[in-house]
């Protein structure tokens, strides 16, 4: 099987082509620009500008694959944003039509789960992951392929949109994760004790956005310079880190499982990583990323995710809808993998 893979759910346009011998090619246009005057994305901006560069980026891909007969045709179906996946589903039933190739919508947050699968040495099933993006903040039992349990998620704000927020009120731009993250390197962790939200209770949920508000004080309330910003941005992502590591090595006490696999935009984060790699080594659990490029949206845990469902494509227009919701446990094996 190649699977051309398509990701369009939000502000990122991605295709990517996998086959038996894994990745053949990726390609991803990033809206952040268009959206960083608006301070967030803009929903009708991102679905034209997805009009404009899904098509290009396919034919990259194609070209530098060179040029396989396509067997699938894998696009984000959902959740996201209705206007932005439809764009994607659309594009994918044109091609699954021209092509006469079968069609299937897949799960953007299984995408992200999968994303470790993509490097050379990928963990093996059972897992415990940890998704944290700009819109989700999830702990999941991954048993096998559509066999997930969710085990914890933030009660209110995900831990990237935290950073985004956090970093709008030092006035680091949007999205600013990735701002705050530099700012930090140069700032005092213990500078201010902010809140560890939900660590002195049991469980595995999460909640952010009373360490945004302890954030939004402590900038009012001091003096503003290069420092106390750093100090602030510092003291923010190692409350952040400190909270996402305990509930991890939680969460790995509770399922009795070795393998811990970290995924979503927030993965990316230096700081995060140091951290849960050195808790692994004291508490006996490796931990996986995906590289830094696939931590983010792209389109290559789309064409993944497909190859790893190629039992369930279908051919037909039918096939190309798109979900603004669908939550994650309701995903099942594919048919062919199921127990009987
Ligand atoms: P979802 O997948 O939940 O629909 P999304 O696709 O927008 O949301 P991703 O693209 O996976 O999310 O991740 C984007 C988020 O990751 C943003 O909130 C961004 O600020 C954050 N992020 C990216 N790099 C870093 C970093 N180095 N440190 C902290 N946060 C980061
Ligand atoms: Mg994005
Ligand atoms: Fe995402």
């Amino acid at each position: 099987s190649i699977i051309l893979g398509i990701e369009s759910s939000c502000d990122e346009s991605a295709a990517a082509i996998y086959g038996e011998s894994g990745l053949m090619a990726h390609a991803l246009h990033s809206q952040v620009a268009l959206h960083a005057d608006y301070g967030g994305v803009v929903p009708e901006l991102a679905s034209r500008d997805h009009i404009r560069k899904l098509l290009p980026l396919i034919e990259r891909v194609r070209a530098e694959a060179g040029n396989p007969e396509l067997t699938g045709i894998a696009y984000t179906r959902g959740p996201g944003l209705m206007g932005a996946l439809l764009v994607g589903a659309s594009v994918a039933a044109g091609f699954g039509m021209s092509l006469d190739v079968p069609v299937l919508g897949v799960h953007h947050m299984e995408g992200h789960l999968l994303s470790p699968l993509l490097e050379d040495e990928p963990p093996a099933f059972p897992y415990v992951a940890l998704l944290v993006s700009g819109g989700h903040t999830l702990l999941v039992a991954v048993e096998g392929l559509g066999r997930y349990r969710l085990l914890g998620r933030s009660v209110d704000d995900a831990v990237g949109e935290a950073f985004d927020k956090t970093a709008k009120i030092l006035d680091l731009g949007y999205p600013g994760g990735p701002a705050l993250a530099a700012l930090a390197t140069s700032g005092d962790p213990a500078a201010h004790d902010f809140p560890r939200p939900m660590l002195a209770r049991p469980g595995l949920d999460f909640s952010f956005s009373g360490l945004k508000t302890a954030v939004m004080l402590a900038v009012k309330n001091g003096e503003r310079s290069p420092q106390a910003d750093a100090d602030i941005a510092a003291s923010f992502q190692q409350a952040v880190v400190d909270t996402l590591v305990a509930k991890c090595a939680r969460a790995i006490e509770a399922t009795g499982m070795q393998r811990l696999v970290v995924a979503g935009g927030v993965g990316a984060n230096q700081a995060l990583r140091a951290a849960l790699i050195e808790r692994g080594a004291r508490d006996g659990f490796s931990v996986s990323f995906p590289r830094q490029a696939f931590c983010t949206d792209n389109a290559a845990m789309i064409a993944l995710t497909g190859y790893l469902r190629r039992s369930e494509f279908r051919r037909g227009i039918a096939g190309a809808e798109a979900v603004a919701r669908w939550p994650l446990d309701e995903l099942a094996p594919p048919m062919a993998e199921a127990p009987t």
